[in-house]
């Protein structure tokens, strides 16, 4: 990142692989080195500038930024193969068109919510 001029680097210099990590044990290491860093405003002014840009353009982050964890609601150590919803609910994140696989996966849940919906609305139709 961008650091302002005639200051020292930041903690996060050089230790892409601790801060692009989504392993819980990484991001508290790279929490760990936000807290006290000298350029922590302008590290969540550069996450504000940049979290809406497009995915040509690198996407919106992910890893740790200024002690936050970006991009994932829990810590899976993998992303979702395609073909699943948290996969679709990933291409929608990053503002790109979901494939095929992903389309299908939403379609199947969004008929199971709407079997389970009228399931709930009318219970002697469903059995
Ligand atoms: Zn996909």
């Amino acid at each position: 990142m961008k650091t302002p001029e005639n200051s020292p680097p930041p903690p996060c210099a050089g230790q892409h692989e601790l801060f692009d990590s989504r392993e819980e044990e990484d991001h508290l290491q790279a929490r760990a080195l936000c807290n006290g860093c000298h350029v922590f405003a302008a590290c969540w002014d550069n996450f504000q500038a940049v979290r809406n840009a497009p995915s040509h353009l690198g996407g919106a982050p992910e890893g740790t930024w200024a002690g936050m964890l970006i991009g994932t609601a829990k810590l899976p150590s993998k992303l979702a193969p395609c073909g699943t919803e948290s996969a679709y609910q990933r291409h929608r994140y990053n503002r790109e068109d979901a494939c095929e696989d992903c389309l299908q996966a939403h379609r199947d849940i969004v008929r199971q919510r709407a079997a389970a919906k009228r399931a709930e609305a009318n219970p002697m139709d469903a059995a």
